[in-house]
Protein backbone atom coordinates (compact mmCIF):
# COMPACT_ATOMS: atom_id res chain seq x y z
CA UNK A 1 0.00 0.00 0.00
CA UNK A 2 2.82 2.41 -0.03
CA UNK A 3 3.76 2.32 3.41
CA UNK A 4 6.79 4.20 4.35
CA UNK A 5 8.90 4.66 7.74
CA UNK A 6 9.80 7.20 8.89
CA UNK A 7 13.11 8.89 11.46
CA UNK A 8 10.91 7.71 13.95
CA UNK A 9 11.04 3.83 14.71
CA UNK A 10 7.61 2.35 14.44
CA UNK A 11 5.79 5.15 12.69
CA UNK A 12 3.96 4.21 9.55
CA UNK A 13 3.27 6.76 6.66
CA UNK A 14 1.35 6.27 3.62
CA UNK A 15 0.40 8.61 0.78
CA UNK A 16 -3.71 9.59 0.79
CA UNK A 17 -3.90 8.03 -2.58
CA UNK A 18 -2.40 4.76 -2.11
CA UNK A 19 -4.65 4.83 0.45
CA UNK A 20 -7.45 5.60 -1.50
CA UNK A 21 -6.56 3.87 -4.39
CA UNK A 22 -6.67 0.40 -1.59
CA UNK A 23 -10.04 0.93 -0.06
CA UNK A 24 -11.44 1.33 -3.99
CA UNK A 25 -10.30 -1.89 -4.72
CA UNK A 26 -11.95 -3.74 -2.02
CA UNK A 27 -15.24 -2.19 -2.27
CA UNK A 28 -16.44 -2.66 -5.79
CA UNK A 29 -19.95 -2.73 -6.52
CA UNK A 30 -21.01 -4.59 -9.69
CA UNK A 31 -23.84 -4.13 -11.75
CA UNK A 32 -24.48 -6.97 -13.80
CA UNK A 33 -25.84 -6.02 -17.30
CA UNK A 34 -26.39 -9.68 -18.03
CA UNK A 35 -28.09 -10.48 -22.48
CA UNK A 36 -26.95 -14.03 -23.09
CA UNK A 37 -25.49 -17.06 -22.25
CA UNK A 38 -21.93 -16.03 -20.36
CA UNK A 39 -24.65 -15.34 -17.90
CA UNK A 40 -24.54 -19.04 -16.56
CA UNK A 41 -20.80 -18.78 -16.14
CA UNK A 42 -21.33 -15.18 -14.32
CA UNK A 43 -23.72 -16.89 -11.85
CA UNK A 44 -21.23 -19.42 -11.17
CA UNK A 45 -18.26 -17.43 -10.09
CA UNK A 46 -20.88 -15.17 -8.28
CA UNK A 47 -21.38 -18.45 -6.46
CA UNK A 48 -19.87 -19.16 -2.89
CA UNK A 49 -17.56 -21.55 -4.08
CA UNK A 50 -15.87 -18.63 -5.44
CA UNK A 51 -15.57 -16.80 -2.41
CA UNK A 52 -15.75 -12.84 -4.30
CA UNK A 53 -15.90 -11.78 -1.07
CA UNK A 54 -12.14 -11.55 -0.03
CA UNK A 55 -12.53 -9.35 -3.44
CA UNK A 56 -14.72 -7.06 -1.52
CA UNK A 57 -17.20 -7.52 -4.68
CA UNK A 58 -19.88 -9.83 -4.23
CA UNK A 59 -22.36 -7.48 -3.44
CA UNK A 60 -24.38 -6.58 -6.95
CA UNK A 61 -26.21 -4.00 -7.58
CA UNK A 62 -28.68 -2.89 -9.60
CA UNK A 63 -29.34 0.31 -9.45
CA UNK A 64 -26.21 1.91 -11.74
CA UNK A 65 -26.63 4.93 -9.28
CA UNK A 66 -25.27 2.48 -6.78
CA UNK A 67 -22.95 0.70 -8.88
CA UNK A 68 -19.38 1.48 -9.94
CA UNK A 69 -18.37 -1.97 -11.91
CA UNK A 70 -19.96 -2.33 -15.00
CA UNK A 71 -19.99 -5.79 -16.08
CA UNK A 72 -20.58 -6.73 -19.15
CA UNK A 73 -21.94 -9.85 -19.89
CA UNK A 74 -23.11 -11.29 -23.22
CA UNK A 75 -23.62 -11.01 -26.69
CA UNK A 76 -24.43 -6.87 -27.36
CA UNK A 77 -26.74 -5.99 -29.66
CA UNK A 78 -27.15 -2.68 -31.82
CA UNK A 79 -30.67 -2.59 -30.45
CA UNK A 80 -29.73 -2.75 -26.80
CA UNK A 81 -26.51 -0.08 -27.10
CA UNK A 82 -28.18 2.97 -26.15
CA UNK A 83 -29.64 0.80 -23.23
CA UNK A 84 -25.67 0.04 -22.24
CA UNK A 85 -24.58 3.45 -23.09
CA UNK A 86 -27.62 5.02 -20.54
CA UNK A 87 -26.71 2.95 -17.80
CA UNK A 88 -22.86 4.04 -17.88
CA UNK A 89 -23.87 7.16 -17.61
CA UNK A 90 -26.08 7.08 -14.82
CA UNK A 91 -22.67 5.59 -12.44
CA UNK A 92 -21.14 7.56 -10.25
CA UNK A 93 -17.41 8.63 -10.71
CA UNK A 94 -15.08 6.32 -10.64
CA UNK A 95 -16.17 3.43 -12.41
CA UNK A 96 -14.56 0.77 -14.42
CA UNK A 97 -16.15 -1.40 -16.91
CA UNK A 98 -15.83 -4.76 -17.38
CA UNK A 99 -16.32 -7.06 -20.91
CA UNK A 100 -17.12 -10.21 -19.87
CA UNK A 101 -16.33 -12.96 -22.93
CA UNK A 102 -15.68 -12.73 -26.20
CA UNK A 103 -19.11 -11.72 -27.23
CA UNK A 104 -18.35 -8.42 -25.43
CA UNK A 105 -14.81 -8.02 -26.63
CA UNK A 106 -15.05 -7.92 -30.21
CA UNK A 107 -19.07 -9.48 -30.78
CA UNK A 108 -17.41 -12.95 -30.97
CA UNK A 109 -19.09 -15.44 -33.48
CA UNK A 110 -21.91 -12.60 -34.23
CA UNK A 111 -20.00 -10.94 -37.09
CA UNK A 112 -23.65 -9.76 -38.55
CA UNK A 113 -25.76 -6.44 -38.65
CA UNK A 114 -27.21 -6.98 -35.70
CA UNK A 115 -24.54 -7.65 -32.85
CA UNK A 116 -21.81 -4.32 -31.68
CA UNK A 117 -18.46 -5.88 -32.61
CA UNK A 118 -16.56 -4.30 -29.09
CA UNK A 119 -18.64 -2.90 -26.02
CA UNK A 120 -15.56 -0.79 -26.51
CA UNK A 121 -17.04 1.36 -29.03
CA UNK A 122 -20.29 1.97 -26.81
CA UNK A 123 -18.63 2.25 -23.20
CA UNK A 124 -14.60 2.74 -22.38
CA UNK A 125 -13.59 -0.99 -20.97
CA UNK A 126 -11.27 -0.80 -17.92
CA UNK A 127 -10.62 -4.79 -18.45
CA UNK A 128 -11.39 -7.64 -21.42
CA UNK A 129 -11.82 -10.94 -20.39
CA UNK A 130 -11.93 -13.30 -23.36
CA UNK A 131 -13.44 -17.08 -23.67
CA UNK A 132 -16.75 -18.68 -24.54
CA UNK A 133 -17.70 -18.13 -21.92
CA UNK A 134 -15.02 -16.89 -19.85
CA UNK A 135 -13.80 -19.69 -16.75
CA UNK A 136 -14.51 -18.39 -13.21
CA UNK A 137 -10.64 -18.61 -12.81
CA UNK A 138 -9.93 -16.49 -15.76
CA UNK A 139 -12.55 -13.88 -13.84
CA UNK A 140 -10.98 -14.07 -10.77
CA UNK A 141 -7.70 -13.29 -12.47
CA UNK A 142 -9.26 -10.48 -14.38
CA UNK A 143 -10.28 -8.93 -11.37
CA UNK A 144 -6.94 -9.26 -9.49
CA UNK A 145 -5.67 -7.27 -12.10
CA UNK A 146 -8.69 -4.58 -12.15
CA UNK A 147 -7.85 -4.34 -8.33
CA UNK A 148 -4.21 -3.45 -9.00
CA UNK A 149 -5.17 -0.92 -11.93
CA UNK A 150 -7.48 0.38 -9.47
CA UNK A 151 -4.75 0.73 -7.23
CA UNK A 152 -2.20 2.47 -9.40
CA UNK A 153 -4.59 4.78 -10.62
CA UNK A 154 -5.14 6.02 -7.11
CA UNK A 155 -6.43 9.42 -6.83
CA UNK A 156 -6.57 9.78 -11.01
CA UNK A 157 -9.68 8.64 -10.88
CA UNK A 158 -11.37 11.62 -9.22
CA UNK A 159 -12.62 11.70 -5.83
S1 LIG B 1 -18.98 -15.49 -25.43
FE1 LIG B 1 -19.95 -17.49 -25.82
S2 LIG B 1 -21.01 -17.99 -23.90
FE2 LIG B 1 -20.59 -15.78 -23.89
S3 LIG B 1 -22.43 -14.78 -24.74
FE3 LIG B 1 -20.99 -15.13 -26.43
S4 LIG B 1 -21.62 -17.11 -27.31
FE4 LIG B 1 -22.52 -16.98 -25.23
Amino acid sequence: MGLEQIEAPGILVSRLDDAVGWARKFSLFPYPFVTACCGMEYMSVSCSHYDLDRFGAAFPRFSPRQADLLMVVGTISHKISPVLRRIYEQMASPKWVVAFGVCTCTGGFYDNYATVQGIDTIVPVDLYIPGCPPRPEAVLKGLMMLQEKIQRDGRKAGL
